[in-house]
């Protein structure tokens, strides 16, 4: 690729798309750009391993709006699927800027909303549906969508949609579609599931990857801080908002639990315009949080990965990860949010007891060490309260026989030894009274959690 254009006039692009992406501000195509469209235009299939951030998504719209060209018939010829509604409305949003100097139809269909306004669009005909594989499902079942025209299919952000159970509907949409086509495969990570996916649904493809396997973005700082338990994780993070330079950050928890109680704890203290978003909140309320967060309006959102997942906001200053991601690769994606096109971006992780486990294994998917940082000295270590301490070592004492099946819990062994209540409760007090002083010093051995 040593020719490879560093222009988007190099691309046999029409004029329309030029002026689109002029008008967008791009002066120069990102890596996945330089290597997906020309491939893409000249008709290859696609296994694009790229996070977001990298300009993936224009890197497969550019060519197929050059491909579809102009309004054309009643039905479909392209279909892009997603995992998720949020990433639907980003590829709309890429499809609406770089589309606008052509007639060209398109309908998003995603679920969570009735199906009523898409069934119009789609009768009224559309050149490219951009959808969630259930959503889809649901409307050909219908009988409301003609597949026997779609050319061109996109997978994108294909690991997540496997993550998300999705391999059955995708599996009988490509028994629905037209076996003759081309077909375009983005991913973030290439693991063992996408690459079975790949071999089913490529034919021959070209293969680009614009980072090694699930590196995160050279322009994202990564830090961690080893945190002994929630109290703490809020202390620190009411430290770090102090910080203007937070001016415009994510923060991500594992659960919708977790994501409230944090959205609540920090809307009490006034630190700017905050919201959060998690499966339980409506479509709307979702895209209006958004809307306000990307505007700028909003300075803190708080987020669950289902609900986050492409969500495009560019310049996110900061990325903290209030609990580390279970599903290792959301660490990938998460992080991504920040460092976006050439922005510097700082992600931070809190890891509790129980997490560095999980963290170390998102160490060995990202090949690297992310360093350490401590706490400063004028944030709380609060102490551990018993019962959190024992979920942490009931998590701990789960990963250690998860690696080791011969392993003997210390803690159930503990548990199921029968122990009169007046022992438990002078230990509760011994332990209430030392707890602090315990935490520290279990700390300090392990060097990790103490202040600065
Ligand atoms: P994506 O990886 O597709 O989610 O894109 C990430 C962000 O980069 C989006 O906000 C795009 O608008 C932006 N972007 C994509 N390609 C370019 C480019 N060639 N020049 C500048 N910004 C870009």
């Amino acid at each position: 690729m040593s020719d490879s254009p560093s222009t988007f006039e190099n691309f046999k692009l029409n004029k329309q798309l030029l002026e689109a992406v002029a008008d967008a501000g791009y002066t120069k195509p990102t890596p996945i750009q330089e290597k997906a469209i020309p491939l893409a235009l000249a008709g290859h299939d696609v296994l694009g391993i790229a996070q977001t951030g990298t300009g993936k998504t224009a890197a497969y719209v550019l060519p197929l709006l050059m491909k579809a060209k102009y309004a054309q018939g009643m039905h479909p010829r392209v279909l892009i699927l997603a995992p998720t509604r949020e990433l639907v409305m980003q590829i709309e949003e890429a499809v609406t800027t770089f589309g606008k100097y052509t007639d060209l139809r398109y309908v998003c269909l995603y679920g969570g909303l009735g199906p009523k306004t898409q069934i119009e669009k789609l009768q009224q005909g559309v050149d490219i549906v951009i959808a969630t594989p259930g959503r889809f499902m649901d409307l050909y079942k219908k009988g409301e969508i003609f597949t026997k025209e779609i050319k061109t299919m996109v997978l994108d952000e294909a690991d997540k949609m496997l993550d998300m159970g999705f391999m059955p509907q995708i599996r009988s949409i490509l028994e629905i579609i037209p076996v003759k086509r081309q077909n375009l495969l983005f991913s973030a990570t290439f693991g063992s599931k996408v690459e079975r996916l790949s071999q089913e649904f490529l034919e021959f493809p070209e293969r680009i990857e614009v980072a090694p396997q699930a590196t995160t973005a050279e322009t994202i700082h990564q830090v961690r801080y080893f945190v002994p338990n929630i109290k703490t994780k809020i202390n620190l993070l009411m430290h770090l908002l102090e910080d203007e330079s937070f001016s415009r950050v994510i923060i991500f928890c594992k659960s919708r639990k977790n994501a409230e109680s944090v959205f609540n704890y920090l809307e009490r203290k006034k630190l700017g315009e905050i919201r959060v978003i998690h499966a339980n909140k409506g479509q709307n309320t979702r895209i209006n949080s958004m809307d306000d967060f990307k505007s700028g309006e909003v300075r803190i959102l708080v987020a669950t990965d289902v609900a986050a997942r492409g969500l495009d906001v560019s310049m996110v200053s900061h990325v903290v990860n209030f609990d580390v991601p279970l599903i290792y690769e959301d660490y990938v994606h998460r992080i991504g949010r920040t460092g976006r096109a050439e922005n510097e971006g700082m992600a931070v992780t809190f890891i509790n007891p129980a997490e560095e486990y999980h963290f170390e294994k998102i160490q060995d998917i990202i090949r690297m060490e992310v360093p350490t940082v401590q706490i400063p000295s004028e944030v709380n270590i609060s102490p551990t309260p018993f019962e959190e301490k024992q979920g942490y070592e009931r998590e701990i004492d789960g990963q250690k026989r998860r690696e080791n099946p011969d392993f003997k819990g210390a803690f159930h062994e503990k548990k199921t030894k029968h122990r009169p209540k007046t022992e438990q409760k002078k230990e509760k007090r011994g332990n209430k009274n030392s707890k602090a002083k315990r935490n520290r010093n279990q700390l300090k051995s392990q060097g990790k959690y103490k202040n600065k």
